[in-house]
């Protein structure tokens, strides 16, 4: 095909973008995220030995000071991404940090992603952290495979967690597989959908494929006692859980449920295959002014997340875009539509298990580094030149507000600086009083703070505490009548401050005063949520 012209451009970025599978993975910690990463990124090719995730982790810790919080602590702050490909199709994996102190990040990673895969570990179920980011998951329509992890260890009914998933998440359920045994009894898992046993401890590719539950070779190669039980509970649950429907998963109404064991590699290559056939293909998204079809000619992408001290040697920030449209090639000059100033894209970054490589082009579904000096930031919108926006990175109300204390004022300004530079890549959020005392920042987790701490005094050389403030609560307020705002500034002048980029929030002492400026003031909106832009 000749890809010089914008139509063979767009026939390219269409095929590209269905060949994308663009994941994260969510769940509560000791889940087994990070074994399950492993596994895949091995399935995948895109590392040689299982370990080298962690491993990864460990050695960057060591590169800076304030990485070493990640070490101590044994949680992991950075995100990033690692992409692999198999059987034709590429794979990118969002990584998400697993403590939940981080969650502003992993909320912002969701907003990139085109699938989720859900790890419940077989023996707890739903945890609180499963919880809140399937919320986010749903907020956002985003369809999710569920893998029921450590089956190789004694658990909970199966049927029971179904039922869990069910009830708690409000989500249909349609199981994929159905396990043979359990804990230390567990010999396989049988395929719902395309009848096979897989056995434990095979290679999980070679699969054993079947007529059906009623094959006579399951004689020979299940015990009786089992036999019988897989019969009667996979009767139970073809007939009493939805069959799998693609139209409600990819609403995010239904979840398809594997089953495995991330340690034993088991079931792994069957949660990819299932990745590959129903996970969808980056879809269309919403800008402000129109639905971006992947498809489209011209690229488009927005930044979702800005990471300081990738590389110690240039202290630069890479800011990691997600492209929607068209095809980034490098040496681009994008339109950042925030500013109207224009982006070189010289070296855009890829970014594997183990290394970062430079990459000659990227197309809908992949995400990208750009190093820059600090331009990029959370939310911007890149284009070759229209003015739309992507919605909806979004700004959660920070749970805890606190005041920087600055011995030195003569550090005054270069704070300044140093938390507008931070906010922007999203570590804290900061909110400048109207009456102009001194800045306020706000934080989802306690450990927000650490890090800020740390990296205020290693990189900006600004020793800093921070103080508790009189405010518990903050929302964001909004409204049409902008002479109720006006009226609202007024009478509330020393509770109101205005956020990164310039929103209006108020500040609340406690919830009974919250509920009652909420009550006084019905013309207003106050909001707990903000999509920037
Ligand atoms: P994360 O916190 O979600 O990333 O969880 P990890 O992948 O670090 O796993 C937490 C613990 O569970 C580790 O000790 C793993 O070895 C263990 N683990 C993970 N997957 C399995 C599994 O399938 N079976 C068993 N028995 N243990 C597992």
């Amino acid at each position: 095909m000749d890809q010089d012209t914008p139509e063979a451009f767009t026939t390219a970025a269409a095929h590209e973008a269905s060949r994308r599978r663009s994941f994260a993975i969510i769940a509560h910690p000791d889940a087994g995220k990070t074994t399950l990463t492993e596994k895949l990124l091995l399935k995948g090719g895109a590392i040689q030995l299982a370990g080298q995730v962690r491993a990864k982790g460990n050695r960057r810790a060591t590169r800076s000071d304030w990485m070493s919080i990640e070490q101590d602590r044994g949680i992991s702050v950075a995100t990033s991404v690692m992409t692999f490909e198999r059987d034709g199709l590429i794979f990118n994996l969002l990584d998400t940090p697993g403590h939940e102190d981080f969650s502003e990040d992993t909320y912002r990673t969701l907003t990139a992603v085109d699938a989720a895969v859900m790890v419940l570990d077989a023996a707890k179920g739903i945890e609180a952290q499963t919880l809140k980011l399937f919320e986010v998951c749903r907020l956002r329509d985003i369809p999710i495979i569920t893998f029921i992890n450590k089956m190789d260890r004694e658990g909970r009914d199966p049927l029971e967690l179904l039922d869990e998933i069910e009830k708690t998440l409000a989500l249909d359920v349609s199981p994929a597989a159905w396990p043979v045994g359990q804990g230390r009894d567990l010999l396989g898992v049988y395929d719902l959908l395309d009848p096979a046993l897989r056995m434990l401890d095979t290679a999980d590719g070679s699969h054993i494929p079947l007529s059906g539950l009623e094959d006579p070779q399951l004689e020979t190669l299940v015990p009786e006692g089992l036999l019988a039980e897989l019969r009667d509970q996979a009767g139970l649950v073809t007939g009493g859980y939805p069959e799998f429907d693609r139209e409600a998963f990819l609403q995010g109404t239904l979840t398809p449920v594997f089953f495995g064991s991330a340690l034993r590699d088991f079931g792994v290559g069957h949660l990819l295959d299932g990745l590959a056939r129903l996970a969808p293909p980056p879809r269309p998204r919403a800008a402000d002014a129109r639905m971006v079809a992947p498809g489209e000619a011209k690229l488009t992408g927005f930044v979702f997340k800005v990471q300081a001290n990738m590389d110690p040697q240039h202290r630069d920030r890479v800011a990691f875009l997600r492209v929607c449209s068209g095809r980034l090639q490098k040496g681009a000059r994008l339109l950042q539509v925030r500013t109207g100033k224009q982006v070189p894209v010289n070296a855009p970054l890829f970014f594997f298990a183990k290394d970062r490589q430079v990459a000659e082009e990227a197309w809908p579904g992949d995400v990208v580094g750009i190093a820059n000096h600090g331009i990029l930031r959370i939310g911007d919108t890149l284009t070759e030149g229209e003015p739309i926006n992507f919605r909806g990175v979004p700004s959660f109300a920070p749970e805890h507000l606190r005041r920087v204390r600055l011995d030195d004022p003569m550090l005054a300004k270069k704070l300044n600086k140093a938390l507008e530079q931070l906010a922007d890549e999203g570590v804290v959020q900061i909110f400048r009083p109207l009456d102009g005392s001194p800045p306020v920042i706000g934080v989802v987790g306690l450990l927000q703070i650490d890090v800020l701490q740390s990296r205020l005094k290693v990189e900006y050389g600004v020793p800093a505490g921070f103080e508790h403030t009189q405010w518990e609560y903050l929302r964001w307020v909004t409204s049409e009548d902008r002479d109720a705002i006006a009226r609202f500034s007024q009478f509330n002048r020393s509770e109101l401050a205005e956020d990164h980029d310039g929103a209006l929030v108020a500040l609340f002492a406690s919830d009974w005063r919250r509920k009652r400026a909420e009550e006084e003031w019905k013309m207003l909106s106050f909001h707990a949520l903000r999509e920037q832009h």
